[in-house]
């Protein structure tokens, strides 16, 4: 892989300023009836979007970081007819967009939900990874706090499932897992609940639940 062109503070500093982020609970199940996929928060925020596009991840284009997927970002609503009409984003469907989530999360990639700073709104939910992305980055290499909020869920581990294979450290960016002494040490202080840890665990040892 040709080298990329990392981020700098300044960079980061600006994204943090005009987006809020926060990380989207992956919770996959796949109904076999009706052979569809419910990915919870993110598959009712597609539901309520009259427009996905898809585009390139700019952040893996340019840093280069990973072999992560490219065409992984979603755009909703606006932000979708805007990237279309920049020729960046071209439309999908919902099952597409659901489709492109589900191999992300089979990519070990995290979701994030992208808002601009004061509102509400989704405009992208993005599919990241913790080496180019420039929000993680923002709060693991530059301390920028303010770059990502905690989903509303948590990693629960259930210690007599768990049979310490280590297959969750390396799915979790943000570092709330790690083996010591042969054992899995989970930390729960910085889980940020995106459930990618979950849906890798062989054992079904860990859950997501409501954060008190
Ligand atoms: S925020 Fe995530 S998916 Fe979006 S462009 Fe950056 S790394 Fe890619
Ligand atoms: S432990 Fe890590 S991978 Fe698992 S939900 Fe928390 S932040 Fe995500
Ligand atoms: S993947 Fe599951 S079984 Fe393996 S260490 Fe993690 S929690 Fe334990």
């Amino acid at each position: 892989m040709s080298a990329g062109k990392k981020w700098t503070k300044k960079e980061i500093r600006r994204f943090a300023d005009e987006l809020s982020a926060v990380t989207v609970s992956v919770n996959i199940v796949v109904e076999a009836k009706q052979k569809i996929l419910s990915l919870g928060q993110v598959e009712k925020l597609l539901r309520a979007s009259k427009k996905v596009a898809v585009g390139d991840c700019e952040c893996r284009t340019r840093v280069r970081g990973c072999d992560a997927p490219l065409d992984v970002c979603l755009y909703l609503d606006e932000a979708a007819k805007e990237q279309i009409k920049k020729g960046f984003g071209k439309e999908i469907t919902l099952e597409q967009a659901i489709g492109t989530l589900k191999r992300t999360n089979e990519a070990g990639l995290v979701h994030l939900a992208f808002a601009d700073k004061g509102k509400q709104d989704t405009r992208y939910i993005c599919s990241c990874c913790s080496c180019c992305c420039h929000c993680i980055v923002g709060m693991q290499k530059y301390g920028f706090n303010d770059s990502l909020v905690s989903s509303e869920m948590i990693a629960v581990q259930n210690d007599d499932l768990c049979d310490d294979c280590g297959l969750c450290v390396e799915r979790c960016h943000f570092k709330a897992r790690r083996m010591a002494n042969d054992h899995l040490v989970f930390d729960a202080k910085g889980c940020f609940g995106c459930g990618v840890c979950l849906t890798s665990c062989p054992q079904d040892a860990v859950s997501l639940e409501k954060r008190p």
